[in-house]
């Protein structure tokens, strides 16, 4: 899996966003431990409260498909954004800190930090114990 094409599959994604109040248009692609790739658009909701992020479509595809491994994720914005903090949160369950997280622009720009680079003191899984 290219770098390229895994920013392909975001961009694409972000053309399935249901944004009509932010017009912000985002989209995620996701690849888990054992290979497989799942897409994620944002999804706004009248509520405001029912809206969701690209990224956490992507991975809540990838867990209710079976595959609970994260190995890498690129999130889409014609500005290049990073995730937010409920975002990095989700990531934080389903993958270490070595997590690698990529933010793209509409001109090719893009940033990859790992999940412990953008949140650290991660709550995990590890303090339910
Ligand atoms: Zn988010």
């Amino acid at each position: 899996m290219s770098d390229t094409k895994l920013r392909d599959l975001a961009q694409d994604a972000s053309t399935r966003s249901h944004s009509p109040y932010s017009k912000a248009k985002v989209g995620s692609a996701v690849v888990t431990e054992d290979g497989k790739i799942f897409q994620g658009c944002n999804i706004e909701n009248s509520s405001f409260g029912g809206t969701v992020c690209a990224e956490r479509v992507a991975i809540w595809k990838a867990v209710s498909e079976g595959h609970r491994k994260l190995k890498k994720i690129y999130v889409y914005t014609d500005a290049g954004w990073p995730p937010c903090g409920m975002c990095l949160q989700v990531m934080a369950e389903f993958a270490g800190p070595d997590l690698e997280v990529t933010f793209g622009d509409k001109d090719g720009k893009e940033k990859t930090k790992k999940l412990g680079e953008l949140l650290t003191h991660a709550f995990t899984p590890d303090h339910m114990k």
